[in-house]
């Protein structure tokens, strides 16, 4: 089995999948990059897997497809920005070869976006960051990520290790200190990520566990008294997301 993923452009993430001679890339924003990780494991992907259609995330995807033939699954819901080979619409599971994920509709930061989730690990592209979430400036939908949170991802399994589309953990982190000084375990993680870059490494993925410590954004309900000080009073979880997610819309660390 393998697992691994590059950094492209400043902050994005393509990830290699891979189990018993069969593999895929997912999110090949940057094609250079994309191929050269599978190069460098050996592997021949069939596959190529969106998480979102954003073109950071997918500009590399037809060249990587050309030079490996393989095929492009994703929600055809962001056509917009990239029509999929094959729609998700509606699949909880795909099954590629010997490749097996759960696949989770998570709307919100656009219409189409998908979680994938593959031997205890998601693979949350832009819905679900490193102390944070994702922006509904391009294409996006607060209300819809708010549902997707509560009915999707406060459901999974905390054990599973969060790989998201971009580090963002520096950008983010501070905001969520801003909102509850006193939480340890996000001053762990911004710790962890800062030492992380000055080593001139990538940061260790955290768990779904974790960021319902550290990140405001799975912890809405119990940020609500902090936010009622700000002078947003919220009646109930949902609320308290999107007055979060306006916050930090705003937020200027
Ligand atoms: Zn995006």
């Amino acid at each position: 089995m393998i697992f691994d993923r590059r950094r492209y452009g400043k902050d994005n993430y393509v990830y290699l999948l891979a189990e018993g001679g069969e593999a895929a890339l997912v999110d090949p924003g940057d094609s250079e990059v994309a191929l050269a990780l599978a190069l460098a494991h050996g592997a021949r992907p069939r596959f190529i897997l969106h998480t979102h259609g954003h073109p950071d995330h997918t500009d590399g995807s037809a060249e990587v497809a050309s030079c490996l033939g393989a095929a492009v699954y994703a929600s055809a819901a962001d056509a917009a920005w990239y029509a999929p080979d094959v729609d998700l619409a509606g699949r909880t599971e795909l099954v590629l070869g010997t490749l097996r994920l759960r696949v989770h509709a998570v709307p919100g930061h656009t219409p189409g976006s998908v979680l994938y989730e593959w031997s205890g690990r998601l693979l949350t592209g832009d819905t679900l960051f490193w102390g944070g979430a994702g922006n509904c400036r391009h294409g996006g939908d607060p209300a819809l990520l708010a549902d997707s949170f509560s009915s999707v991802v406060a459901r999974l399994d905390g054990a599973l290790e969060v790989n998201p589309g971009h580090d963002y953990a520096e950008a983010n982190l501070p905001f969520a200190l801003d909102l509850d000084p006193s939480n340890a375990r996000a001053r762990a993680q911004l710790g962890a990520a800062r030492a992380a870059r000055v080593r001139g490494e990538e940061p260790r993925p955290t768990t779904l566990e974790e960021e319902r410590s550290a990140n405001p954004f799975l912890r809405a309900a119990e940020l609500a008294p902090v936010l009622a000080q700000r002078g947003l009073a919220c009646r109930d979880a949902r609320e308290a997301f999107l007055a979060i997610r306006h916050l930090k819309d705003a937020w200027r660390g």
